[in-house]
């Protein structure tokens, strides 16, 4: 109940003080502490993200909420302990990690993610979902980018925690990210209500690449004007922050997206080999296809000339194969 709720945010907003106590001056979060600086994250992000850390013993949090007469059964179902397998009592649930909250739509804090101070799985973790935390309802930032997304109109997506912050030291103010998940319908239809257009800044692996290409069309059905940002081969915002620099990212990638079309052409681009006939040609039935869905004839023409251009064929035939398409299509 209502009850619960508060009190549960309650434990959360302390749990993250608590963190970020132990983060800034103890010994153990020394270590943490080192990490995010090796990795370019600064104090203002650390403050601003309220980033912390969850130190590797059993019970930090256990006992921190005991003496403060948390019901510990609802701690646990709020995601912030866990039961023992004997029943015999509670355990941290987060150990040994970097720890970001996660804001609701009002800046309440209603649930943690831990990320690993090296490599290993899981990588992140994240609270469970709860009676607070719906992880294809929440997104990561959503409350702090509100009041720029209004204004721009807009919004940045991006893949991970990391994107999101070190974006918004190099002036991207607007960005969010899901976490762990997908995109979905139901965050596509938040966005949709407070903004026009939506910024696509995937890791530019194969996997983030995919991910691009599966959400453009959630975010166009609710009516939403969708461009991509790219990244080079491999890299995630994060990394290219931090090796190109904050006006790099900005210049050559947030301020000069494709548009979604284009973003289709060149991922369908990848998988033909160009230099032999048959893959020409079968890159440019499949390019056809892509703009036969556009309604509009004056942005089918613009992509097709492109076409004509490039491959050197009459544009008069791409506009026949086209329409072709989109007989089939009705
Ligand atoms: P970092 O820069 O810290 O290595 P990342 O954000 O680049 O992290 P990715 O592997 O690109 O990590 O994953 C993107 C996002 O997916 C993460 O920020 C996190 O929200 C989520 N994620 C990644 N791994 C896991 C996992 N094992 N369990 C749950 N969510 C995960
Ligand atoms: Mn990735
Ligand atoms: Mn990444
Ligand atoms: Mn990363």
């Amino acid at each position: 109940d209502g009850g619960d709720r508060d009190t549960l945010i309650e434990a959360h907003e302390l749990s993250v003080k608590l963190y970020h106590y132990l983060l800034m001056n103890t010994t153990h979060g020394q270590t943490a502490l080192q990490y995010l600086r090796n990795r370019g994250v600064t104090d203002k992000q650390i403050d601003h993200f309220m980033i912390g850390y969850a130190p590797p013993e059993w019970d930090t949090l256990t006992r921190f909420l005991e003496k403060r007469e948390y019901n510990l059964a609802l701690m646990e179902k709020g995601g912030l302990l866990i039961a023992k397998q004997d029943k015999s009592g509670y355990i941290d649930r987060f150990r040994d990690r970097i720890m970001f909250p996660i804001w609701n739509r009002d800046g309440k804090v209603i649930a943690l993610a831990g990320r690993m101070l090296g490599e290993g799985q899981p990588k992140y973790l994240n609270s469970p979902e709860t009676m607070l935390f719906n992880k294809s309802r929440n997104l990561y930032n959503f409350h702090h980018a509100r009041t720029a997304m209004r204004k721009s109109r807009r919004i940045v997506l991006f893949e991970g925690y990391m994107d999101v912050i070190k974006a918004w030291s190099a002036g991207v103010h607007n960005g969010v990210a899901s976490m762990g998940t997908a995109l979905t319908e139901e965050h596509a239809s938040i966005l949709q209500r407070n903004v026009e257009e939506a910024v696509l800044c995937y890791d530019g692996d194969n996997a983030g690449q995919a991910a691009a290409l599966k959400t453009i069309p959630l975010l166009e059905r609710v009516g939403l004007r969708v461009q991509v940002a790219m990244l080079p081969r491999g890299m995630d915002p994060d990394e290219y922050i931090e090796k190109h620099g904050a006006d790099a990212f900005m210049r050559e990638t947030i301020e000069h997206p494709v548009s979604a079309t284009k973003f289709r052409l060149l991922y369908a681009k990848k998988n033909h080999i160009l230099l032999e006939e048959e893959g020409q040609k079968n890159y440019l039935l499949e390019a056809v296809g892509i703009i036969a869905v556009l309604d509009s004839p004056t942005e089918r023409e613009f992509y097709l000339k492109e076409l004509s251009r490039e491959f050197d064929m009459s544009l008069d035939s791409l506009k026949q194969d086209c329409f072709d398409r989109r007989q089939q299509l009705q």
